[in-house]
């Protein structure tokens, strides 16, 4: 972005979250004047208003009102609904309204690695961070998975290449941003309370390709209905053979040839693997030897939630797959249960249909127990196939499935909805699993 265009302008930036913060932070950097709000305040926001308004910026909030004002400019964090009033409003009189994402992209003047799916992002994202560090490249994984973009390109330190985890609530908000490879993971149902139908996330999503050329590349996955594409395909699947990259008798392999096997790493299952080959396909886009990247998929653990064993116990194993957000993660946890379930799952009702996983959890699941907004919605799908139980709350969740399980069975914690209902987020749900888990005697 010339810099003129923001510099001495209004700007409007909505929503105070982390994207909101980092956003703002970066349009002052650039010498806009910035105005943020946001409807709610609690006591991070009050916190983070205060250091913004130290600053120059101002924060207004329905506690100090909204005063009547013309932006040149709105930037919409991911969280917030672009149906919003002021947004309309905005777009009535012509001024410009992005997204984070799209603002970072601007300033940046840095290749981008954008990875993008309903699920697996942020573990790909890590591991295409550590491959292409293992070849000497300097990135950071950002975006979605932590760091802002727009903290990032304001730091302004010297990367070759940023590894960035997108969402399609951030893709929502791209005009110009065209990464240099874009990831397409999977695409299963989600975020259905957000969008109207399948298809409109579906476009939302695909806007990671909307702007790259034939000097660009896509790794897809050939299961992924897409449009076609003006960047060069790069195929990965772990149940598609004539992908470029795929998953054979459990190895990692490129063209049929074996590249590592996955047990010498410390991921597993199909689903990992597919996150696997999508950092090597990148990394050796990058020109990564592949000696480097085998040493980087073989040191990476897994981030905490996802699939991780939390305790042992009298021969009972306890999961934590908090991450598990969607149904497609949640069957993907089951999937990969060698022992008998004794599930833990419920949340806030994103819209799913449960009917499909019936049959899975008849063969995988000892007992079901359904926690939050959704759980009459689970035990009317899954009753009639899977005991199921419902618990007033998190701590009888923990100690009923304690109770339910055997020696030799595992607790899994895959809830396939979000959190919000009864936790501030997943990794809050994760730890309390733990933390209630680890207080079992
Ligand atoms: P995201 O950032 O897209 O939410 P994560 O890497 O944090 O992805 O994983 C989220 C959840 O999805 C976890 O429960 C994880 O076990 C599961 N998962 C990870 N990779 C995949 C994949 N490729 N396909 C389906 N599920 C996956």
């Amino acid at each position: 972005m010339n810099e003129n265009l923001v510099r001495g302008k209004q700007a409007v930036v909505l929503g105070l979250g982390e994207s909101g913060r980092a956003a703002a932070e970066l349009l002052c950097q650039k010498g806009a004047n910035v105005i943020i709000r946001d409807n709610y305040l609690n006591e991070r926001v009050d916190q983070v208003a205060r250091g913004l308004g130290a600053r120059g910026m101002r924060v207004e909030t329905q506690a100090t009102g909204f005063t009547p004002c013309r932006f040149d400019l709105g930037v919409l964090s991911p969280g917030i609904n672009p149906s919003v009033p002021l947004v309309t409003q905005l777009k009535r009189e012509r001024v410009p309204v992005i997204g984070e994402l799209e603002l970072a992209y601007r300033f940046c003047t840095v290749p981008v690695v954008a990875v993008t799916g309903t699920n697996g992002k942020s573990t790909t994202t890590e591991l295409v961070a550590a491959s292409l560090s293992a070849g000497g490249l300097q990135t950071v994984a950002c975006g979605n998975i932590g760091v802002p973009f727009s903290d990032v390109v304001r730091a302004g330190e010297p990367l070759d290449v940023i590894t960035l985890e997108v969402s399609s609530f951030q893709l929502e908000g791209i005009e110009t941003f065209r990464p240099r490879v874009a990831v397409y993971l999977n695409f299963t149902p989600d975020h259905l309370d957000r969008y109207q139908t399948m298809g409109e996330y579906r476009q939302a999503k695909i806007r990671v390709f909307m702007n790259q050329t034939a000097e660009d590349f896509a790794v897809v996955n050939p299961d992924c209905e897409l449009p076609a594409l003006a960047a060069r395909r790069v195929t990965v699947s772990a149940y598609h053979g004539g992908a470029d990259y795929t998953f054979t008798g459990g190895y990692l392999c490129y063209h049929g040839q074996r590249v590592l096997a996955q047990e010498k790493t410390r991921l597993r299952g199909p689903h990992n693997a597919e996150n696997q080959l999508a950092a090597l396909a990148v990394a050796d886009l990058h020109g990564v030897p592949l000696t480097e990247t085998i040493d980087a998929l073989r040191a990476y653990r897994a981030l905490p939630h996802r699939c991780e064993v939390v305790r042992e116990r009298g021969g009972v194993t306890f999961i934590n797959d908090s991450k598990a957000t969607n149904i497609d993660a949640l069957e993907k946890a089951l999937l990969g249960q060698t022992r008998p379930v004794v599930l833990i799952a419920g949340g806030k009702d994103k819209g799913f249909d449960f009917a499909p996983l019936k049959n899975l959890l008849a063969e995988k699941a000892r007992e079901v127990v359904a926690i939050g907004e959704v759980q009459d919605k689970l035990v009317a799908a899954w009753g009639q196939y899977v005991r199921c139980h419902r618990a007033a709350d998190f701590a009888e969740a923990v100690s009923v499935s304690a109770r339910l399980a055997r020696a030799g069975d595992v607790v899994l914690l895959s809830p396939g909805c979000s959190s919000y209902d009864m936790f501030k987020n997943f990794e809050d749900r994760g730890r309390q699993f733990g933390e209630l888990v680890a207080k079992l005697d």
